[in-house]
């Protein structure tokens, strides 16, 4: 069953009034903010694609001829920024970046073992906006949109709208946070954190500082392969400034999802010592194949990031088509350890309800 809910409106529209869970103390100067000049990814964020006849527009292909189904978009919309699409080979139908971002008629069958909630997230969830699951480490649902709807997302059924704590939520989190001296890492997720301004992320990362026993912050973001130029100067020295250890890790599937543009502002984090990481998910005709692995990850490589985790698909209603199987998952992981070193080779994993970690698969 789906729900009847434009998951992305609502979020954008959350977004753009209620700038997410800023603290008590804290308000956002609507004429301040609009005397400033508009940054570039605000603007990409402004004008990313969410039509198909758009889509089809800047592809010059004709809609008929774009194998996609709005009615796939009814629940979980289309979106994607111009610069992702602009990495879509448009002579090639199945292009593995087109298949990640176009709503098909597979995304409608019910198939059995796939859930709205595929990985526990609601028996984890003791404040609106925060996932308690694993020891040390607690997730911030910090926004409720992205700048891409990946049509395999885990979390396209997601309640963001019961998960936008507010300014009196986000006390309740730092709270929660304090009284708990096992967290020792917070981590930034969402929907796609960098969707708010660095000012909103900066006192985040300030009411953390506050609480002792919070030694590091992570971010969970695919913003710098869709919007690179969300990774600004200023958005690097606030994790260079903060006394927190940081980390970023990325969300990175294919080669061709990498230019020029995500390695240079993937770059900027070069002489700074926030570590970046990469998390892909194991997609069915997009990267289930070893030489696509193996170039990601070397390509990833040379713009200063590490592979962490390949994730098997999370089991979420719609995404069934995406699925790989674990046997040929292991296949292909055994093609990885051949050919790459050992610190180019990503973790396999599966998320279960309900377990402590991430499962390995080895
Ligand atoms: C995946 C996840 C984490 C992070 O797990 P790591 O193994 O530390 O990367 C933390 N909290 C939740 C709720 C998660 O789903
Ligand atoms: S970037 Fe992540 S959270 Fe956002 S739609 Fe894609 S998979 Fe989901």
């Amino acid at each position: 069953m789906h729900k009847k809910k434009p998951l992305l409106s609502l979020c954008l529209t959350r977004v753009r009034n209620h700038p997410t869970i800023l603290p008590h103390n804290q308000t956002i100067d609507q004429n301040t903010m609009h005397r400033e000049p508009t940054a570039d990814w605000k603007n990409s964020l402004k004008n990313s694609i969410t039509s198909l006849n758009e889509l089809s527009e800047l592809l010059n292909i004709e809609r008929q001829h774009i194998n996609a189904d709005e009615n796939a978009t009814t629940n979980f919309p289309l979106r994607v920024s111009r610069e992702y699409i602009s990495r879509i080979d448009s002579a090639n139908p199945n292009d593995p970046l087109l298949l990640q971002i176009l709503p098909q008629a597979q995304e409608l069958n019910n198939a059995p073992n796939y859930y709205h909630d595929p990985v526990g997230d609601l028996a984890a969830n003791p404040l609106p906006g925060l996932l308690h699951k694993y020891h040390g480490r607690v997730l911030l649902i910090t926004s409720g949109g992205c700048a891409i709807n990946c049509r395999y997302c885990f979390r396209r059924h997601f309640s963001y709208a019961d998960n936008i704590p507010g300014k009196q939520g986000w006390s309740a989190i730092l709270n929660y946070i304090a009284a708990d001296s096992t967290i020792e890492e917070v981590i930034f997720s969402g929907g796609d954190p960098l969707i708010i301004n660095d000012k909103e992320l900066q006192v985040l990362i300030e009411d953390l500082e506050n609480i002792a026993h919070v030694s590091r912050i992570r971010i969970h973001t695919r913003l710098p392969i869709i919007i690179p130029s969300r990774i600004t100067p200023n958005l690097v020295s606030i994790l260079a400034n903060t006394r927190l250890d940081s980390s970023i890790v990325i969300h990175c599937n294919h080669p061709n999802e990498i230019d020029t543009s995500v390695s240079q502002a993937l770059k900027l984090f070069q002489s700074t010592k926030t570590a970046l990481l990469n998390q892909s998910v194991l997609l069915k005709n997009i990267n289930n194949h070893a030489e696509t692995l193996i170039q990601l990850n070397k390509k990833l490589f040379s713009c200063g990031v590490l592979p962490y985790y390949l994730h098997i698909l999370d089991k979420v209603s719609g995404a069934q088509h995406f699925d790989v199987n674990e046997k040929e998952a292991l296949e292909l992981m055994q093609q990885l350890r051949i050919k790459l070193p050992g610190y180019l080779v990503p973790k396999l994993v599966r998320e279960d309800s309900g377990a402590p970690y991430k499962t390995a698969i080895s």
